[in-house]
């Protein structure tokens, strides 16, 4: 047995193989360890051709002694070094390295409590048989992992044995079965119900179930909720990863889809397919809100918004970020009513102007029509403005209020009030006209 204790922690030379405890990971092949290359063999040098020669042949029979690959372990070694072994794939391959290590991971409950995770080749690869090899192998099962697994496997070692194997999963918390069709889901469910899992406290029921991929009837999901701590519904809309199951009926249809296919309303809670849930609900194109359309719109109290030119849905709180925008207009007059996205807005080269006074909207267009609005817009513009616009009523609000925009009639720049950069009045020609300080004299005032 040859194992060396580097700085990082244990590395052990199993046949062709090498596991490097501080990685987790096997190498393959002739590496030799850092720490044993710094052999000195200086020690018994001897003086003169022949010793050097000797001294030679040593060194090449040392360096070929340290990346001999056959290193064999005593059965207590091997048990302490598997034990620091946790992964499912590893300890399969430790069990290939020699006849010790063999009897070590093979032998009934010598893993302990363990993940049996079985993805990539290794489910791919599982049969009924390995697969109750692997089960004895383990002592208690906290995590079952199974992804991939032929059309063949069937589980039955799983769903079927007697009360010893069932104490292995005393303790399981969580439980996969991805995408595993010939499993029948009325075996998953009876081992689930053998185990008592639906029968324990709350909290140490499963912390995550998954069964997408298997073939599941809708009728049996209530049942597989009740083998679970917590509630899906409850983290459906805030965290998508860590729910606790992965598996809802279309309340419309009854059809069984995963959680990334099934859209829930925000009021009620209640789930839909992709197809179902564009007939029965509205649902924001931009953040994925969905209520069922009637009692929930109302119990939600979200008006939805299409655009006109592609028939983009958006929930109000989107319609407030002015992700899509309408000409609604303001208090006393109606817009054009005309509501576009920003995509088609960019498109149709359309422009929505806020009033950032009284914060109705119209669309450019509106904007401009006096007789619509209720006046002439104002735009702080001048040279040093601030750029704040009033719609036309606001406008005329301001004027006979006796606080306007000022105008000048040389440069043709107009600027609110707070920003007046000192516009002054010219009565010489008889009428009342309004410039800027830089304007005045070029204008010929005085
Ligand atoms: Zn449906
Ligand atoms: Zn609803
Ligand atoms: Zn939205
Ligand atoms: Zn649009
Ligand atoms: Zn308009
Ligand atoms: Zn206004
Ligand atoms: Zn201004
Ligand atoms: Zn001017």
């Amino acid at each position: 047995m040859i194992s060396s204790r580097s700085q990082r922690g244990v590395i052990i030379f199993l046949g062709r193989a090498r596991y490097d405890h501080s990685h987790h990971l096997f190498h393959f092949g002739r590496e030799k360890p850092a720490l044993l290359a710094s052999n000195d063999t200086t020690s018994n040098a001897m003086p003169g051709k022949k010793a050097r020669a000797r001294k030679k042949k040593t060194e090449r029979r040392d360096a070929r002694e340290l990346t001999k690959p056959t290193f064999d372990v005593d059965e207590s070694v091997a048990a302490a070094v598997f034990a620091h072994v946790t992964n499912t794939r590893d300890r399969l391959a430790l069990a290939c390295v020699s006849k010790v290590w063999r009897k070590v991971v093979t032998s009934d409950g010598s893993w302990g409590t363990c993940d049996l995770v079985l993805e990539g080749k290794l489910g791919e690869k599982i049969t009924d048989e390995r697969f109750e090899d692997l089960l004895r192998y383990c002592g208690d099962v906290k995590r079952l992992e199974m992804r991939d697994a032929p059309v063949t496997f069937k589980g039955h070692y799983l769903f079927h044995a007697g009360p010893s194997f069932k104490k292995k999963f005393a303790s399981l918390e969580t439980f996969f079965l991805i995408n595993c069709p010939g499993v029948c889901n009325t075996d998953i469910l009876g081992f689930l119900q053998d185990i008592g899992m639906p029968d324990r406290p709350k909290d140490t029921r499963l912390r995550c179930l998954r069964l997408a991929g298997c073939e599941i009837e809708s009728d049996l999901l209530d049942k597989f909720r009740k083998c679970l701590r917590d509630d899906p519904t409850e983290t459906f809309l805030s965290d998508k990863e860590k729910i606790s199951f992965d598996l809802w009926e279309c309340d419309a249809c009854g059809l069984v889809s995963e959680t990334s296919e099934v859209t829930m309303c925000d009021a009620c809670t209640e789930t839909y397919c992709t197809s179902c849930a564009v007939e029965e609900g509205c649902k924001c194109t931009c953040c994925d809100f969905f209520v069922c359309r009637g009692e929930c719109e109302v119990t939600a109290n979200i008006i939805f918004l299409r655009c006109d030119r592609c028939d983009e849905v958006m929930c109000q709180s989107c319609v407030f970020s002015c992700k899509l925008t309408s000409c609604i207009g303001n208090e006393g007059k109606p817009g054009c009513g005309k509501q576009l996205c920003v995509d088609c807005q960019k498109k149709a080269k359309v422009l929505y102007i806020p009033c950032q006074e009284c914060w109705c909207s119209w669309c450019d267009e509106c904007m401009y029509k006096p007789d619509r609005v209720g006046g002439h817009p104002d735009c702080c513009v001048g040279k040093g403005g601030c750029g704040k616009t009033i719609c036309g009523s606001c406008s005329k609000k301001k004027q006979e209020s006796g606080s306007f925009f000022v105008f000048c009639e040389f440069c043709k720049d107009l600027w609110c009030p707070e920003c007046d950069p000192g516009v002054q009045v010219n009565f010489d020609t008889g009428v009342c006209k309004m410039y800027c300080p830089s304007c005045f004299g070029k204008a010929g005032c005085p």
